[in-house]
């Protein structure tokens, strides 16, 4: 496939966003029905009439779905409708077993609203479409073949847990003067979003589990025009760098096309995570094909203004209102503070800190050490297995003495790798330091005994000097010595 290096990309065309995430919500039960929503169950376990599709059967709506619609319309600034229908979306795919899925169209719960993220201190306003429920697909398992796709697969076989899982679909419009940072900025949003769902507490949001799903569109326009062009919708993305990625690659793939003189096609594509790439998927279709019309067997919803202020008052902090305070609590540089927010470290350093640790010691080790490790993983910083609590453990025995920095490291190995709690680890790999000032000073008099020139320089002045000193100590220590009392023994014996 042919692309256009990134940077030419962006100095020819500009590219206009549109994001659609869908969230399933948590609560117990289906949408439209009382079987359970628990992941991960044994396949078709968790079935009715109802979320089979089979004839004759009613739907009847969850209250707490729609509870949860309102407060996440709410929380995105939206205007909550007086009054909403849900509307028969037609198609046939063999996981929707209807033949169609009630969605919402043209009457959506929340529509109308904003929100607005923060990428190197600057702050873009994301205006929101839309958001509407609807209920949750099927799974469609390929056997055989090699991609998991259904081409080139022996058979496929169905669940249907989930089918009628309560989903809300959050639609922006169409984001527009991000310029090169656009697929940051996507990445921005989709975290706000995952975060603000979270605080929230209407959904797990793991994207992994596919509780959070993005689907990216993109469009571009020569730089300094204004008509939109067509766009793209990369489906499914199912990781917060994959947003960016799969952004960014679509940007360069349709310049590369327009550049040729070519035209973009309107289509959806798919994502591979192994390749860095998208491919076609089908043509996009219109609502036309869909044969929208209200759903009869549901009365229309209409939330009360008295119930849409209580529940209004139950709302989290808001995602900005949020960073202000932290930046202030924590009395972080501007600087500082960027990195935090760009490394999608700020609920990760709020709970560290929650758990005992200093904002620094709590920075520190989340943009260090374990973002070192997520990226080497290619997995975003909150699924490396430590949490925040641990994190605070392995400071706390740095505070105490019992470890310094760079055993800290060892132990944070010891703690991902699943060998139990900080302290547990320091015992099973004997990383405590030596506190025996006998084995210490006998080390130091080792290394001032071997290094007769080094001790003249000391003497001389040089005080710098008794960097090497305290090197050697610490090799014959294995590292598990205090570097600060090293120090001052040297400088005891020396003088
Ligand atoms: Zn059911």
């Amino acid at each position: 496939m042919t692309v256009l290096p990134y940077e030419e990309a962006l100095a020819a065309y500009d590219p206009v966003l549109g994001l659609e995430v869908h969230v399933e919500l948590n609560t117990t039960s289906k949408m439209f029905c009382g079987c359970s929503t628990g992941f991960g169950a044994e396949p078709n376990t968790q079935v009715c009439a109802v979320c089979l599709g089979l004839p004759g059967s009613l739907p009847v709506v969850n209250a707490k779905a729609v509870e949860s619609a309102i407060r996440i319309g709410l929380a995105l600034n939206c205007t909550i409708a007086e009054w909403c229908r849900f509307a028969r979306k037609n198609y046939f795919y063999p996981d929707m077993p209807k033949n169609y899925q009630i969605s919402q169209y043209d009457e959506p719960i929340a529509y109308d609203g904003w929100t607005e993220v923060v990428l190197d201190g600057e702050s873009y306003r994301i205006g929101i479409e839309r958001a509407h429920m609807e209920e949750d697909t099927g799974k469609s398992l390929h056997v055989g073949g090699v991609t998991g796709r259904i081409h080139g697969a022996d058979y496929s076989l169905l669940d249907y847990n989930r089918s009628g899982v309560p989903l809300i679909e959050i639609v922006t419009k169409p984001i527009e003067g991000t310029g090169v940072k656009a697929p940051q900025v996507a990445r921005a949003y989709v975290t706000m979003l995952r975060d603000l769902l979270r605080a929230l507490g209407v959904s797990d949001v793991r994207m992994e589990q596919g509780s959070l799903r993005c689907d990216a569109n993109v469009s571009l326009r020569p730089v300094g025009t204004t008509p939109l062009g067509t766009r793209t919708e990369t489906k499914n993305v199912n990781s917060l760098r994959s947003v960016e990625r799969a952004l960014r690659y679509e940007i360069t793939r349709q310049a590369a096309v327009l550049a040729g003189g070519g035209r973009v096609i309107q289509e959806t594509r798919h994502w591979h995570e192994d390749s860095g790439m998208t491919t076609a998927g089908r043509n996009k279709e219109t609502a036309e094909d869909y044969r929208y019309f209200p759903e009869p067997d549901l009365v229309p919803i209409a939330p009360s203004r008295e119930w849409v202020e209580e529940l209004r008052a139950t709302l989290p902090e808001p995602p900005t209102a949020k960073l202000e305070r932290v930046s202030a609590e924590w009395g972080f540089t501007d600087l500082e503070m960027r990195d935090v927010i760009s490394a999608g470290a700020v609920n990760a350093i709020e709970a560290t800190v929650a758990a005992g640790a200093s904002p620094q010691a709590a920075r520190k080790w989340w943009l260090t050490e374990i973002a070192r490790r997520a990226n080497e993983a290619g997995v975003d910083l909150e699924e490396v297995s430590v949490t925040p609590r641990q994190v605070a453990e392995v400071q706390a025995l740095v505070e105490n003495g019992t470890i310094n920095d760079k055993l800290a490291r060892q132990v944070f190995e010891g703690v991902i790798a699943g060998e139990g709690s900080a302290a547990e680890v320091v015992a099973a790999r004997k990383l405590a330091i030596v506190s025996d000032e006998g084995a210490l000073a006998a080390a130091v008099d080792d290394a001032i005994n071997a290094n007769p020139d080094i001790v003249d320089k000391i003497k001389s002045g040089k005080v710098q000097a008794t960097g090497a000193l305290i090197g050697s100590v610490m090799k014959q220590m294995r590292g598990k010595a205090d570097a600060a009392r090293v120090r001052e023994l040297i400088l005891e014996k020396i003088n």
